[in-house]
């Protein structure tokens, strides 16, 4: 395994939209692994393939390793089935726009389908953290960031924040 290096907005990688992976090959869970690898050393609490310069469907998350125990979650070809009417505000960082912290709002919950790394297609029901950690990491599969999450006036401060942080 290997720490990958973390593009940064605006790298033009983080405005595409990745392709889908289907099967799960040696190769997926070798780029999952040092993708896991990545997140835990930045440290974060997910990290979406786009984000080292791979254009497949594919994030990893653990919402909560940084109050317990890890629980490495590996997603591929994500897909939201459903979601909860409410919507909440919550601050959030991203590791390829390191030094801004922007108040993004989400949905509260999410039904989530992805395929596991063992092939297996898995569905959960995904709140709190772990269901906004899911949302921001799928935009990036999207080509979406938090900048793109913000209204006019609140995305001006934030870029210009990102521009005096010198990333
Ligand atoms: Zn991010």
């Amino acid at each position: 395994m290997s720490v990958l290096p973390i593009l940064h907005w605006p790298h033009p990688r983080l405005s595409q939209i990745a392709r889908p992976v289907g099967a799960v090959t040696d190769d997926v869970r070798s780029l999952a692994a040092d993708m896991l690898e990545t997140m835990y050393a930045a440290p974060g609490r997910g990290l979406a393939a786009p984000q080292v310069g791979v254009l497949s469907r594919i994030f990893v998350m653990d919402a909560t390793w940084k109050d317990g125990e890890r629980e490495p979650m590996v997603c591929i070809d994500p897909e939201i089935l459903g979601a909860s009417n409410e919507t909440v505000e919550f601050d959030e960082g991203c590791l390829s726009i390191p030094g801004v912290i922007m108040a993004i709002t989400r949905l509260e919950a999410v039904r989530m389908a992805w395929t596991a790394l063992d092939g297996a297609r898995v569905i959960a029901a995904l709140d709190g953290i772990a269901a906004r950690v899911a949302q921001h990491e799928l935009d990036h599969l999207d080509g979406i960031v938090t900048f793109d999450r913000l209204p006019d006036a609140a995305r001006a401060v934030a870029l210009d924040d990102y521009a005096a942080v010198g990333a």
